[in-house]
């Protein structure tokens, strides 16, 4: 491939940060990088307590865990999302509701949410699709109504924003992801956002192990032991020391993935106007983080030839998501409610154009010419 879909972010400084992490003799997790990189999250986002986890899909875990989810609980969520957003709930036993979505933004549809609601619903998942905020003041307003715990899927969204807060700060639970396909990267890693204070400590334990070891190592009890469920959800230093040298970098990340963004918004623009694509749409209170350039075509026909016309020019672009109640576990473990207007047609319907830290104008002009071609 000449133009490949993803490169991992690399900014330079990884390898002198890593090196640190081993000279200081400690590459297990929660030393020196562990903990620089909660102190910034916290200091970037304002929530509570922000942990490093061993993945997005385990801060998902994590907070169905702290929901205290259990068998026979409902959990509403989108059906166009990744596995891990349902498959957090479905471990502890949970159903999956899923619920359609908008076409402008393919996040969850939040005037279908309160329909869904039965009186076996104990959470709402919102996924931040692309890195752009779901209508959130209408679902925590109907989560608050209804008494139910808020999990925000942010594992795209970091650096982006609602009404000026920073997605995963929103609700009672964030979760992002520093998989390498994502803006900031540790390889595999991710992070818990709590943002209500009272759920810290048993964070902490069911991240290490079920044990009280953290309150151990701050000196708060004189022997640590098994105290609750947990898992062994922390990351070592090694990918921590990776995560920091690129937080420490995010602003540079964030203003090259924007200008990427920028310069495929603008020169698609006409194949818009002619009426043969769409691109992506931000509401005026979301901030994006251009996680992604995705484009709709009008058919799964069209975008299969389109998909094969670019990889015979070299460019890889994908698509994604089957949606999960098609899925061969997602049909026994949830169900739809009411209409699937959008999910299906819409998911059909999308590319994912190349898009990294390092992507090169001529690379971006290059995928527009074929795409020009093509049409
Ligand atoms: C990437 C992603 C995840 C999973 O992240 P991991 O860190 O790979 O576990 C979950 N949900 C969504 C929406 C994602 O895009």
């Amino acid at each position: 491939m000449k133009i490949p879909f993803n490169k991992p972010p690399y900014v330079g400084t990884e390898l002198d940060y890593i090196k640190q992490a081993v000279q200081n003799g400690r590459i297990c997790g929660d030393g020196e990088f562990n903990l620089k990189c909660h102190e910034w999250l916290e200091n970037y986002s304002g929530c509570a307590k922000a942990l490093l986890t061993t993945s997005c899909t385990h801060a998902l875990e994590m907070a169905a865990m702290l929901c205290d989810i259990k068998p026979g609980d409902e959990i509403i969520m989108p059906s166009f999302t990744f596995v891990s957003t349902a498959n957090a709930f479905v471990l502890r036993g949970a159903k999956i509701v899923f619920v359609d979505i908008r076409p402008d933004t393919m996040n969850l549809d939040e005037t279908k949410l309160e329909d869904a609601i039965t009186s076996k619903t104990k959470a709402i998942v919102p996924v931040h699709y692309a890195g752009v905020a779901c209508e959130m003041d209408t679902i925590l307003a109907i989560a608050e109504k209804h008494g139910l715990y808020v999990i925000e899927d942010a594992a795209q969204g970091m650096m982006a924003s609602y009404k000026g807060k920073a997605l995963g700060t929103l609700s009672h639970f964030g979760c992002y992801s520093f998989h390498e396909t994502k803006n900031y990267s540790m390889g595999e890693g991710g992070a818990l956002l709590i943002n209500k204070k009272d759920f810290v400590k048993r964070a902490e334990i069911i991240r290490e192990k079920g044990t009280n070891r953290c309150e151990f190592h701050r000196g708060e009890v004189d022997k640590y032991t098994w105290v609750d469920l947990g898992s062994s959800y922390l990351p070592s230093e090694l990918n921590a020391a990776y995560l920091y040298a690129q937080l420490i970098e995010s602003k540079k990340i964030l203003d090259y993935r924007l200008n990427c963004f920028q310069f495929y918004n603008e020169h698609l623009e006409t194949l818009e106007q002619r009426g043969l694509i769409e691109r992506p749409s931000i509401p005026k209170e979301c901030k994006h983080n251009a996680h992604m350039f995705y484009i709709k075509v009008d058919s799964i026909e069209t975008r299969t030839a389109l998909l094969s016309h670019l990889t015979k020019s070299g460019i890889l672009a994908v698509f994604h998501y089957v949606p999960l109640h098609v899925s061969p576990v997602g049909k026994i473990h949830g169900r739809f409610h009411g209409e699937d207007r959008f999910t299906t047609s819409e998911s059909n319907r999308l590319i994912r154009l190349p898009l990294y830290y390092g992507l090169e104008e001529k690379d971006q002009e290059f995928v527009v010419q074929k795409l020009n071609d093509f049409f």
